[in-house]
C-alpha cells in the first residue's frame, strides 16, 4: 500500500502498473488514481 501524495488516502499499486512507469521512465505513483483523474495535467507533463 502507498500514501497519496495529495490526499493522504492509501491506494494500491500493481505490478503491472509498477512495471509500466517504470518501462516509460516515469517514477512511482505518488497520488492515488483519483487525484491522478483530478489532476490531468500531472499525466499529460509525462506523456
Ligand atoms: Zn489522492
Amino acid at each position: 500500500m502507498k500514501t497519496c501524495g495529495q490526499c493522504k488516502l492509501e491506494f494500491q499499486i500493481f505490478d503491472e502498473d509498477r512495471e509500466f512507469y517504470k518501462k516509460i521512465n516515469v517514477p512511482e505513483q505518488i497520488w492515488c488514481p483519483e487525484c491522478r483523474t483530478m489532476h490531468r495535467c500531472y499525466e499529460q507533463t509525462i506523456s
